[in-house]
């Protein structure tokens, strides 16, 4: 096994796999193995859609593995999935799934997982002196749910007062999907979104809206197909109820 970084007490996959049963309880129901949970409690924090806190929890030795290896590793994992749904992986059209996932979930939608994909900001001089809101709307979201696994779409409006700095638009977006390439719940990714920008920009002056829907609501539990969920970031002069109002009209 190939491993980044210098570690002389090379872990063997089993050992991580094995720390890993005992670093998130017990791996027989995925929870701590004194908590009495019920399947029903776990279906209530899963839809409660709360985040246990602002950085996306991840374990301390998170890239002892390198992508190749996870990558193997998920696929193994994934076809005993499918194999245990009764599905016959010698059929042409599923052989290739475990694979395929395996190399989705590491090189595409959870590839922000990785502080080395994070983009680097091109930040510009603010040559016009220009002093008002700038806002970034429409910005595609495609996230997972971390509770489900399943995406979450929709839309995110980002907004920042220059503090002598401006950042390149695109950037914008690349921030947004840096963090929504992890598996979230809409209230984390909306406040690593708003933090990112204060840090990069320098700034207080930093509002996000997400508006998204979510296919663990759409397509299974409540199965409501309408209904989308807004979360929000105000800070520094966004916290003002006439700066506020002022962009709630250029999204609207
Ligand atoms: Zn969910």
């Amino acid at each position: 096994m190939k491993l980044n970084g210098t570690s002389s007490n090379t872990p063997s996959s089993s050992d991580l796999l094995n720390e890993g049963a005992s670093y998130s309880g017990n791996p027989k129901n995925g929870h701590s193995r004194d908590c009495q949970c019920t399947d029903e409690l776990v279906d209530e924090i899963g839809d409660a859609h709360g985040a246990t806190s602002i950085d996306t929890p991840m374990r301390p030795d998170a890239f002892a593995l390198d992508d190749d290896f996870k990558i193997d590793l998920i696929e193994e994992h994934f076809r005993e999935i499918m194999n245990i749904l009764g599905l016959d992986l010698t059929d042409d059209s599923l052989k290739g799934s475990p694979r395929r996932v395996a190399k989705m979930y590491v090189k595409e939608v959870f590839s922000g997982l990785n502080p080395a994909n994070k983009p680097e900001p091109t930040l510009f001089d603010n040559k016009f002196g220009y002093n008002q809101m700038l806002v970034e709307k429409d910005i595609t979201v495609q996230t997972y749910c971390e509770h489900h696994f399943v995406p979450i779409l929709g839309k995110a409006h980002i907004a920042y007062i220059s503090s002598g700095k401006v950042i390149g638009l695109s950037k914008l977006n690349r921030i947004v999907e840096y963090f929504s390439k992890r598996p979230q719940v809409q209230e984390r990714l909306t406040v690593q979104i708003a933090e990112e920008l204060k840090h990069v920009l320098e700034t207080d002056d930093v509002a996000v809206i997400i508006d998204a829907k979510h296919l663990c609501v759409s397509t299974r539990g409540v199965r409501d197909l309408n209904s989308s969920t807004v979360t929000s970031s105000y800070s520094g002069k966004f916290e003002e109820e006439a700066t506020r109002q002022e962009l709630l009209r250029y999204v609207a």
